[in-house]
């Protein structure tokens, strides 16, 4: 953890950018690999982590721009197999610039991420981290079963997670492993030909999507997508499985209901005496995610 520190970041150097969405789309997603070889980084990061990515220049203030977290997306032995490349999944944050005068409103274009993705292969990166110690597989990998629930770019961890368990060099893992993937529209969905041939080529994994909002057909939630699979609800009951949720915050809410629906809180939360068991408190501050549930939401 935090081996290095925002104040002093180190120098990385981005060594591929692509498009990662399954089609053209609004938003621009892209997956890149940074390689931090000879720094503190290097074989010291884990699936699930995210490091920290410190962009040049100053912000309106004057002070030198602040660090960024990116979920890392690689397996913990990297992109290249030794550590020594991580990779993340960047959406390019696009917005009218909010102001008290209704006559301002241009383009605003988040400072970090579209610096990351409009810099050229051979450019220089300043990193920090790694950071997160829960949001993590367990030790233990073949003595549980997954259930990886995603929205948007919420998808990084688990592309790292998910090529951990099913391509691990001691040979994969055969619990069931679920993952569903939430996004807007279709195109917007995320390492899609990936997901699709190593469900293709295991099993034991699934891969799921929910489309919120398709051109034509219901709209489909992560938490629907849960609800609705009967393989996933029986999963939910067996005292092995796991589940982890990457996203937009709020997408543990409809989760967090199922699983007070499903009698399953003491599984899956941590739920202090003194809020009634009821699926419309689980909004209350003080109801958190219990030992088998790992949430990163932001
Ligand atoms: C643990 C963690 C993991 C993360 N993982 C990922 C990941 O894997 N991929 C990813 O893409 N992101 C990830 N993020 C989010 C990421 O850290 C950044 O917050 C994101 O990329 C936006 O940064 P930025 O510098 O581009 O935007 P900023 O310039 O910091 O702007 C941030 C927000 O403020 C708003 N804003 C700020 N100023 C104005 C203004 N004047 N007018 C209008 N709006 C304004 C923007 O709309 C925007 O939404 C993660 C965050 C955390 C905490």
């Amino acid at each position: 953890m935090n081996l290095v520190r925002p104040k002093e970041p180190v120098i990385g150097t981005l060594v591929s950018t692509a498009l990662c969405m399954k089609g053209k789309s609004a938003s621009f997603v892209r997956h890149i690999d940074i390689d931090v070889s000879g720094t503190p980084l290097a074989g010291n990061f884990r699936a699930g982590q995210a490091f920290g990515v410190v962009p040049p220049g100053r912000d309106p203030s004057g002070k030198l721009h602040a660090v960024r977290l990116y979920s890392i997306a690689s397996p913990s032995w990297g992109e290249d197999g030794e550590g020594n490349v991580l990779s993340t999944t960047v959406k390019r944050v696009i917005d009218e610039r909010s102001a008290d005068d209704p006559e301002v409103h241009d383009l605003f274009l988040g400072v970090c991420s579209n610096w990351l993705c409009d810099i050229p292969t051979g450019a220089e990166v300043a990193v920090t981290g790694p950071s997160g110690k829960r949001f993590l597989l367990p030790e233990s990998t073949s003595e549980h079963n997954y259930v990886f629930v995603a929205t948007g770019t919420g998808i990084a961890p688990f592309r790292g997670m998910v090529k951990e368990l099913l391509e691990h060099p001691d040979g994969p893992c055969d619990r069931p492993i679920h993952l569903v993937m939430g996004v807007p529209y279709g195109t917007d969905l995320l390492y899609h030909d990936d997901f699709i041939a190593l469900a293709e080529a295991h099993d034991n994994f699934h891969y799921h999507t929910a489309i919120s909002r398709p051109e034509s057909g219901p709209r489909r939630y992560v938490d629907q997508a849960v609800v609705e699979n009967d393989a996933i609800t029986a999963l939910l009951a067996d005292s092995g499985t796991l589940v982890y949720m990457c996203g937009i915050k709020g997408m543990e809410t409809g989760i967090y209901r199922h699983f007070v629906d499903a009698g399953l809180i003491d599984d899956y939360l941590e739920w202090p005496n003194d809020i009634e068991r009821v699926r419309d408190n689980v909004t209350e501050r003080k109801v958190r995610a219990g030992a088998r549930c790992m949430v990163e939401v932001y």
